[in-house]
């Protein structure tokens, strides 16, 4: 049996994934080359594997997904703003695309 170990880096530039927690639909997932529970990819380096940026519809109706006040004691609701700007459907303005 093999042991999933959960990362918190991305697999491609190892970079931390905190801030840009997200699911999408395994159809974009499967698109980008990964594996469930494959790892993780920032938003990035996903984007590069697809060879588009993401855009809302790629995400599921996850909790985690939502922008959601009520969501916000987790910690996975503090996100970059590459990460909203997606979520929201709108691109980032110009400074927002720095990782961090
Ligand atoms: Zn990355």
């Amino acid at each position: 049996m093999t042991t999933w170990r959960p990362t918190t880096h991305c697999r491609d530039c190892g970079v931390s994934v905190a801030g840009e927690w997200y699911t999408v639909h395994d159809h974009v997932w499967a698109a980008a080359g990964m594996e469930r529970l494959g790892g993780c990819l920032c938003v990035g380096c996903l984007e590069a594997r697809l060879g588009r940026g993401l855009n809302a519809a790629d995400f599921t109706a996850a909790e985690i997904n939502s922008l959601d006040p009520k969501w916000n004691r987790y910690a996975w609701a503090s996100r970059t703003d590459r990460l909203v700007a997606r979520l929201l459907d709108c691109a980032p303005l110009p400074g927002q695309l720095s990782l961090f």
